[in-house]
């Protein structure tokens, strides 16, 4: 069994649905108590917050650099970075480790691509639904139109996954504000909505959506589990 290395921690309260999913799903590929092999380098949200607000993504692709540098040095066969988000930066962590990237757009791209989903609605931070780095995989690589909610609705959004969803907390009422704006992204000819921020898992579930639901903390986290497990139980 291969080691995945992760890089977590933004926020935390994602980090551990992944080490869970990654567990979980070993557990349930291999049986008995084998769980996944792992390690995970955990930055300060609080840094990466203010950062990412000042704009300031060279500083944020060097402490990103670190962190993967950390797992790989710790024996990761390759690297996951917990976030939506920090993806922004994957060309820099790329360029530092000699180990395999695996990038979240990517598995996400596939199960879309499985579900004969050609335009999909994308919910995340404001930086993931309005910078390129993310639509433009989608787009360029993958062949996959995204759509976006309107300006108030990603300030909603936006503000739910950093004010509520990265400390924990859970509010009903920000679970309807998902719930309205996936019906609207859907009206305007989304086939299905990416979770594109790895906490949205924790308030929206597909009962939540009118659209089939592409959670990309399960989807890279199962990616994970597929490519560690190298056939030779251990
Ligand atoms: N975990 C979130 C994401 O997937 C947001 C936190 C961050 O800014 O990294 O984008």
């Amino acid at each position: 069994m291969k080691t995945i290395g992760l890089i977590g921690g933004m926020s935390w309260e994602s980090s551990a649905e992944y080490y869970r999913l990654i567990n979980q799903g070993m557990k349930a590929r291999l049986g008995g108590h084998r769980n996944a092999r792992s390690i995970m380098a955990t930055v300060c949200f609080e840094e990466i917050k203010a950062l990412q607000h000042d704009g300031r993504w060279d500083e944020l692709g060097v402490l990103m650099q670190q962190a993967a540098r950390q797992v790989e040095a710790g024996g990761a066969d390759f690297v996951l970075l917990c976030t939506n988000t920090m993806h922004r930066v994957a060309p820099a962590i790329e360029a530092a480790l000699s180990v395999p990237f695996v990038h979240i757009v990517d598995p996400t791209a596939l199960a879309l691509q499985q579900a004969g989903i050609g335009r999909v609605a994308l919910l995340g931070t404001r930086f993931t639904m309005e910078q390129d780095f993310y639509r433009g995989r989608m787009q360029d690589r993958h062949g996959i139109e995204i759509l976006v909610p309107d300006e108030a609705d990603r300030a909603i959004v936006h503000d739910i996954i950093y004010d509520e969803l990265c400390h924990g907390m859970i509010r009903e009422a920000a679970r309807a504000e998902f719930r309205r704006i996936i019906g609207e992204l859907a009206t305007r000819g989304a086939q299905g909505v990416i979770l594109g921020c790895t906490e949205i898992t924790l308030l929206v579930s597909p009962r939540d959506s009118v659209l089939p639901v592409f959670d990309t903390t399960a989807l890279h986290a199962q990616a994970a589990v597929a490519m560690a497990d190298d056939g030779a139980i251990s």
